[in-house]
């Protein structure tokens, strides 16, 4: 029984409720959404943190809607896409929503011709960059509107961004303590997908949202698979893993550097992939093209595009079937890898998070971290989050248990160590592992002898070919060969050392100096292992390169397709009502899925409704969409139902 049935509802939830069945053609509220729309709708200030594809949007857009019939007049979004502003509008335009937005792309008299909207009260929502929402013309327009009683509402979209612990920074969100300061009885929502404790508290701090209550939801994303594989070759492992599971579908490759990107992409295309680059290197126009591509490719039409980026790409795309996220390199640190792989899957629909890291990615980040400018506070927090996600890349239990422990939620309450999601790459082939104990000591040890004898240190390979005893030039003009290290190591091989100092660096206990070459040093922390009783227990290397493709193939998602269930008839009318929207989206220049989901064309497909009071109940369908396009989809539906 609904809690509804037992309290009455308060006439905010009364009037949210009929603005998501009128508006957004749905029939109930997930997770927190109602709480926190309830709390904005009243007046008050929220922090929303839900995951991608969660439903944050509507946090905010139903409290504008509603607190605009309240006679309290426009909402202003801030948000950084830019580049996605027009799709957003686009969106709320086909649910019969008036929305705006104020940003870069638009010449003088487009921006002119908003203001003039603004003021006239014709808009509900207006979208907005940071850098603009601070400037003084905007301010002043503003101004007006609160003087007015007509400003309902701010909300400050992908709030992360307020925060340097963060993993995407913009000092432009600094300037927004403005808001409060300047219209402090303007009740303010923020939301994000991605916090740590420590990006949280910031974010409250930063925007003065002391005051506001917070809607913490899991973090945990079921649909997606997560696996980390070793680095060898990783193009190779890359088009395999495509190849196996992937064929035909889209997803997003990430890289670190942009020329990686490029060559990627190229790569890709040269097998006959649909692959396209984006960098923050690119012309805007180039980027903005490349992105519209992959939003607009419909997949279920045969327009599979791989999106290869680097970070600059992905934040806010909606895209709801991404069926994997890649990374061919690491990211910094625990919430860009969790940000980048919730890209995939939005829909529900099962979904692969893969990523291959190995040393180099770990010496790589480190560097980059001792290398930038920031003070030596910053740089420690950095390290500790770069740790973090070594450790995870490094686990052999569960990697869902890892990342929901790392935000404060421990997967089902058992605690982090005994949990087991059973969709992750550990739980469904437990990796064999190894005592690497013995072997840890002897790399120390080695380390240590080097640089005692030689007075500098060296890097991973020299070291690794001492403890393997192997004659190389180097090893001759250093006179290595004569150390007592040397040779100690010859049972391992070279991929099972490289394991094995990665856990060490994972663990704190080798350092990777920048500043002499990213060669390896003892950090105060091998004495203490040395003297303890602790094991190390390391992964074995080579599961993925011998029996990866065997494995992969028998870990194949199992993917329950939209069409799976449906018979003959369904089918035909589930292909005519994409097709149909296909050149709906393209009239409208809007992706597919804006105008109507999967989901909601194939339960039409399923159902076949013979009038509109049928068509109005399902879900997806609002009032606007069912006049705008009812008759068009009965007509369709009636012809293949007869035929
Ligand atoms: P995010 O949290 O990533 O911003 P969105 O707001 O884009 O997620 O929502 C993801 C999808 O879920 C959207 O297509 C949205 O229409 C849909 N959605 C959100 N809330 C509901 C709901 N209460 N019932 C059904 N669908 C919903
Ligand atoms: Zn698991």
């Amino acid at each position: 029984m609904p809690a509804s049935a037992v309290f009455p509802a308060s006439p905010a939830v009364t009037l949210a409720h009929t603005i998501l069945h009128d508006i957004f053609g749905y029939s109930a509220f997930r997770g927190h959404q109602q709480a926190a729309i309830e709390c904005v709708v009243g007046g008050g200030d929220a922090l929303v943190l839900m995951p991608t594809g969660s439903g944050k949007s509507l946090c905010y857009q139903i409290p504008a809607i509603a607190r605009q019939r309240l006679g309290k007049g426009i909402a202003v979004v801030v948000s950084p896409l830019i580049a996605l502003m027009h799709d957003q509008v686009g969106a709320l335009h086909e649910a019969g929503v008036e929305a705006a937005f104020l940003n870069s792309t638009l010449s003088g008299p487009e921006a002119g011709e908003v203001e003039q909207r603004l003021l006239r009260g014709e808009i509900t929502l207006l979208y907005a960059a940071p850098e603009r929402v601070t400037n003084a013309r905007f301010l002043a327009l503003v101004d007006s509107l609160y003087e007015r009683g007509q400003l309902s509402l701010f909300a400050i979209d992908e709030a992360h961004c307020v925060s340097q612990w963060g993993h995407d920074f913009r000092p432009e969100y600094r300037g927004l303590t403005v808001l409060h300061e300047r219209f402090p009885n303007t009740p303010r929502i923020a939301l994000t997908a991605t916090a740590d404790a420590l990006t949280r508290s910031d974010i409250v701090e930063r925007l003065q949202l002391q005051g506001a209550q917070q809607f913490v939801s899991s973090f945990d994303r079921p649909n997606i698979r997560y696996k980390i594989v070793e680095k060898n070759d990783p193009r190779k492992q890359l088009l395999r893993f495509i190849d196996t599971e992937h064929m035909g579908e889209a997803g997003i490759v990430y890289c670190q550097s942009r020329k990686r990107v490029e060559e990627v992409a190229d790569m890709l295309c040269e097998h006959g992939l649909r692959a396209l680059p984006y960098h923050a290197g690119l012309d805007r126009a180039v980027r903005q093209k490349n992105q519209d591509a992959f939003l607009r490719s419909d997949t279920t039409t045969g327009e599979p595009v791989i999106m290869v980026a680097t970070i600059a790409f992905g934040m806010g795309i909606d895209k709801p079937d991404v069926r994997f996220v890649a990374h061919l390199d690491m990211p910094k640190n625990i919430e860009g890898y969790y940000q980048e792989t919730g890209r995939a899957g939005r829909d529900g629909e099962p979904a692969n998070a893969w990523m291959c890291y190995g040393l180099q990615d770990v010496v790589n980040q480190r560097r980059m971290i001792d290398e930038s400018p920031a003070d030596e506070t910053y740089k420690q927090v950095m390290r500790g989050k770069l740790d973090a996600l070594l450790a995870l890349a490094e686990a052999t239990e569960c990697r869902r248990g890892r990342l929901l422990a790392y935000f404060d939620q421990k997967g089902d309450g058992e605690g982090a160590a005994s949990y087991r999601c059973n969709n992750c790459d550990n739980c469904l082939s437990p990796a064999a592992t190894w005592d690497a104990t013995d072997a840890a000591r002897k790399a120390i040890s080695c380390i240590y002898r080097v640089q005692q004898a030689s007075g500098i240190s060296f890097g991973a390979g020299h070291l690794i070919d001492i403890l393997r005893g192997k004659a190389t030039d180097k090893v001759a003009q250093f006179n290595h060969s004569t150390l007592s290290t040397f040779g100690i190591g010859a049972e391992f091989g070279e991929q099972q050392w490289r394991s094995v100092l990665r856990q060490l660096i994972a663990l704190g206990i080798v350092h990777v100096n920048p500043e002499a070459f990213n060669t390896l040093q003892l950090t105060a922390s091998a004495r203490e292992f040395l003297r303890s009783e602790q094991k190390i227990l390391v992964r074995e290397t080579t599961a993925e390169t011998t029996s990866g493709a065997r494995k992969s193939a028998a870990n194949k998602l199992s993917k329950e397709k939209a069409t799976a269930n449906m018979n003959l008839g369904a089918r035909e009318r589930f292909a005519a009502l994409k097709a149909w929207r296909a050149e709906v989206a393209k009239e409208h220049n809007l992706p597919a899925y804006v105008i109507f989901h999967d989901a909601t064309l194939a339960s039409i497909a399923n159902q076949a409704p013979q009038s509109l009071q049928e068509l109005s109940g399902i879900s997806g369908m609002g009032t606007k969409k069912l006049d705008a396009y009812g008759q068009e989809v009965l007509r369709l539906v009636a012809q293949l139902s007869t035929a």
